[in-house]
């Protein structure tokens, strides 16, 4: 299988390589449609790993994708270590950024392996490449990072009570706006107790607790978050040196800790306090209460957690739910 790479508006894009044809749908199961000589899956490695919580982090990029979205295209990249049993992503921007180990050749592949797993070179298919995110990647400057935990309440249902879906569109579009940049998702919900505790502490948000003295009612830390993972996944893209999308100190803290050097920290404005949002809600402020929640959720981050950002007057006025 050859693939030769072709030059398409300063592109490096692939020709499409010789595939064999995935067979019609005849109503017979899946996998005995797909495990056949011509699609040799059966070969490929299910992931599935021995914990070694005692023995230092190793990541490992399993498998990367094209992912065409409104914010441009990214590549996808899925992750497993031997500490936890978590798919912790890479949403990666910019083709120059490659995983270290997805890259790497594993015994007995084949090309189709490679390409399966996403360990090819440009793109499988000059017609499915979304031209829009063709941007400039000559920025002399370190890519900008964003460290982000999983939201599904926020980013998935679009709850208000935070501000995380926001903050990682955000991300994205200003990745994309420099045609490179990571974000690290890691899935540690509700700052790392998870989905069920998550609801019991918003159930007792409810009652007048803030984001920090729920988790501790539910004798859980306000933050358990670790960011040891995303050291060794920002390590494995070859990105020692980073800029920072963050508010929070003890995220830098934790980075530089793990051996990354951050050398600017680009700040995270809150899409609910920005200038042009102030002039369009004011209005629907007094009235609408997802408004109140956020900022009391914002708020809290500031005053409880050393996040630094700047809390506008009128944010300010809402009442603290302690
Ligand atoms: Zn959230």
């Amino acid at each position: 299988m050859t693939f030769d790479s072709v030059e398409d508006s300063g592109s490096s894009v692939m020709s499409t390589p010789t595939l064999p044809t995935p067979p019609e749908f005849s109503g017979e199961p899946f996998s005995a449609l797909y495990l056949s000589k011509e699609f040799p899956l059966a070969t490929f490695s299910t992931g599935a790993k021995a914990l070694e919580s005692n023995k230092p982090l190793r990541v490992e990029c399993q498998a990367r994708t094209r992912i065409p979205t409104p914010y441009g295209e990214f590549f996808l990249h899925l992750y497993k270590n031997n500490h936890d049993s978590k798919e912790h992503l890479a949403i990666v921007f910019g083709d120059d950024i490659r995983s270290t180990t997805l890259d790497a050749v594993q015994e007995g592949e084949t090309e189709m392996d490679r390409i399966i797993r996403g360990a090819y070179q440009g793109r499988l298919n000059p017609n499915k490449t979304n031209n829009s995110s063709k941007v400039s990647t000559s920025s002399p400057l370190p890519p900008l990072v964003r460290i982000h935990s999983e939201c599904f309440t926020g980013e998935t249902v679009h709850s208000v009570r935070c501000d995380c879906g926001d903050q990682l569109a955000e991300a994205m579009r200003l990745m994309h706006a420099e045609g490179r940049g990571v974000v690290v998702y890691l899935r540690q919900e509700g700052r790392g107790i998870g989905l069920l505790e998550k609801i019991k502490a918003y159930n007792l948000q409810d009652l007048g607790y803030d984001t920090v003295s729920a988790n501790v009612a539910l004798s859980h830390p306000p933050d358990l978050r670790t960011y040891d993972v995303a050291c060794e996944i920002l390590k494995d893209l070859n990105l020692p040196t980073i800029r920072l999308l963050t508010n929070n100190p003890d995220k830098i803290e934790q980075l530089e800790k793990g051996g990354l050097k951050v050398t600017e920290r680009v700040p995270m404005i809150p899409k609910e306090w920005t200038v042009e949002h102030e002039v369009q809600t004011t209005h629907k402020r007094k009235s609408e209460e997802s408004y109140t929640e956020v900022d009391s959720y914002l708020k809290t981050k500031v005053e409880r957690m050393r996040h630094l950002i700047d809390i506008p007057t009128l944010a300010s006025a809402v009442p603290d739910t302690l």
